[in-house]
C-alpha cells in the first residue's frame, strides 16, 4: 500500500479534459498537491492509503471554476449603481467613487470579500484587472486561492498611479516580487484602446515579450468603443491593434462584442484567447459575443464574470447558463453550446486563456488538485440522469460543498477554513456605511 496525502471518493467525477469523461465511484488520490492517481474507488482503497480519507457518496467532484475576467476591488461597489449605459456608469459613478475610494486598504478588504464569494461558489482560480496589486497578492496568499493579477495600466491618475510610465514600473516591481509564488501570477492589464496610447500599448507588448506574460485587454466591449475608434482614425479597435502587432495568443481579449467580417479575419490569422462576460455584457447592452464563430476559426472562448458592480456576483453557475441560453438565442439554434461545452469553457478553457492548462484547469493526473464537490442530491437536482447537464442548468452555487486549491481544502461541509465569514462581512458593512455616507 502506498502512503499518500489524501484520498477522495465521490458518486461522480466530471474530468473536464477534452473528452470531458463522467467516472462513476471513483477516486482523486493527491499526494504533494497534486493528482496522483483517478481511479476506480474500490481500487483506491486496496492500492493506496491516507490519513485524510473522504467520502462524497452524493456528490460530484469536478476540477474548480476558472473565472477568465474579474475587478475584484469591485465587489464592494456592488449595487451602488445598476441600469446604466458603460460610460454613463463608468463615468459618473464608478471611476468618482474608485478616486474617492481606492487604497491599500480598501483593495485589500474587498478582494478578499471577493475571494470568499468566489470560494463559496467553487472558483480556484480568478484573472483580474485591478489597482494595489501587492493588496490582491496578500488577499491571494491569504485566503489559499489561485490568482492571476493585472499589471493595470489606464490613460489617467488614480491612487495607484499618475501615469502610464507609473503603472508600468509600480507593475514590473509587483511581478518581480511575485514571480516565484506558486499561486499567484502577474499579467498585463491595459484597460482598453479609448484609454491608452499606441505608444504605452506598444511598451506593453515588448515587456509582455520579454518577461513572457498574458496581456489582459477589454476589446470591443460596446458599439460606442468602436464608434469613437472609427470616428478619431478610421479604423475599428482591433485593426489599430492588429496594426502594432498586439493581437497573437498572448492577448486575451475580453468582451468582443461588436465583431465584424474584418474582425473575424484578423483573430482567424492570430488566434487571440477570447473571453466572454455574458452576465455584465447582457446587463450593460453591450452586445452578444459571437462565441460560436470564434470556436469554429479554432480560438480558444473562455468565460468570466466581469466585476461584481456590473453583474452583480462573482458566479460561475449563474455565467455558464447565461453563456449556454444566450448562445441558443442569438443562434436560434438549441443545439448551440452544449452544456458540456459550457463546463470546459468555465474550467479547462481557462486554463487555456491563462497558460496553465498544463496546470489546472482539469482532473488529470500530474495537474494540481484544484478541484470542487458538489452536492446534486437535493430536491433542485433530482432526478440525476446527466450530472453536466445538471450543474449547468439547474445547480446553484450553494451546492459547492468543498473546494480544495492544491490540495489545500479552503471550504468543508461550506465552512471556509482560510477565511472568517463574520469579520469580512462586518468590514463590507463598515465600507457600504463610509461610501454611502459621502
Ligand atoms: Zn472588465
Amino acid at each position: 500500500m502506498e502512503t499518500v496525502n489524501q484520498i477522495i471518493h465521490a458518486k461522480w467525477l466530471i474530468t473536464c479534459e477534452a473528452d470531458n469523461q463522467v467516472l462513476e465511484n471513483h477516486a482523486l488520490v493527491i499526494h504533494d498537491g497534486k493528482i496522483l492517481n483517478i481511479l476506480p474507488s474500490d481500487k483506491a482503497t486496496t492500492l493506496y492509503q491516507a490519513s485524510d480519507i473522504q467520502h462524497f457518496d452524493h456528490h460530484t467532484l469536478m476540477p474548480g471554476f476558472i473565472n477568465s475576467h474579474t475587478h475584484l476591488a469591485m465587489n464592494l461597489f456592488r449595487g451602488l449603481a445598476d441600469d446604466l449605459t458603460l460610460m454613463n456608469w463608468l463615468n459618473h459613478h464608478i471611476w468618482p467613487a474608485e478616486k474617492k475610494w481606492v487604497s491599500d486598504e480598501f483593495v485589500y478588504d474587498a478582494s478578499l470579500f471577493a475571494m470568499a464569494e468566489m470560494i463559496r461558489s467553487g472558483t480556484t482560480c480568478f484573472n483580474d484587472m485591478y489597482f494595489f496589486l501587492p493588496a490582491t497578492a496578500k488577499a491571494t496568499h491569504t485566503a489559499g486561492i489561485r490568482g492571476h493579477i493585472g499589471i493595470t495600466v489606464i490613460g489617467f491618475p488614480t491612487a495607484w498611479a499618475q501615469t502610464s510610465d507609473e503603472y508600468i514600473a509600480k507593475g514590473l516591481a509587483f511581478y518581480n516580487e511575485y514571480k516565484n509564488h506558486d499561486r499567484i501570477t502577474a499579467t498585463f492589464a491595459p484597460h482598453a484602446i479609448y484609454t491608452e496610447t499606441e505608444e504605452t500599448l506598444i511598451k506593453i507588448r515588448d515587456l509582455a515579450e520579454e518577461h513572457d506574460l498574458k496581456i489582459n485587454m477589454h476589446v470591443q466591449e460596446t458599439a460606442d468603443e468602436v464608434n469613437q475608434s472609427l470616428a478619431q482614425t478610421s479604423k475599428r479597435p482591433l485593426r489599430r491593434l492588429h496594426d502594432i502587432n498586439f493581437v497573437s495568443p498572448r492577448l486575451i481579449a475580453v468582451h468582443m462584442t461588436q465583431i465584424d467580417d474584418e474582425d473575424l479575419e484578423i483573430v482567424a490569422k492570430t488566434k487571440p484567447q477570447i473571453v466572454h462576460c455574458p452576465e455584465s455584457n447582457m446587463k450593460l447592452a453591450s452586445g452578444s459575443c459571437p462565441v460560436q464563430q470564434f470556436q469554429s476559426l479554432g480560438l480558444n472562448v473562455a468565460l468570466g464574470t466581469d466585476g461584481a458592480a456590473s453583474n452583480n456576483d462573482l458566479n460561475m453557475f449563474g455565467e455558464m447558463r447565461s453563456a449556454a441560453m444566450h448562445a441558443k438565442l442569438i443562434t436560434g439554434n438549441p443545439e448551440s453550446l452544449a452544456a458540456k461545452e459550457v463546463l470546459t469553457m468555465a474550467t479547462l478553457n481557462g486554463a487555456k486563456a491563462l497558460g496553465i492548462d498544463h496546470i489546472t484547469g482539469s482532473l488529470t493526473v500530474g495537474k494540481a488538485a484544484d478541484f470542487i464537490a458538489i452536492n446534486l442530491d437535493t430536491i433542485e437536482t433530482l432526478p440525476l440522469y446527466h450530472p453536466t447537464s445538471q450543474i449547468v442548468y439547474a445547480a446553484s452555487r450553494s451546492q459547492v460543498t468543498d473546494v480544495w486549491v492544491a490540495g489545500k481544502q479552503l471550504m468543508k461541509n461550506r465552512q471556509l477554513l482560510t477565511l472568517d465569514e463574520k469579520e469580512l462581512m462586518k468590514k463590507a458593512r463598515y465600507w457600504s456605511q463610509k461610501i454611502q455616507e459621502t
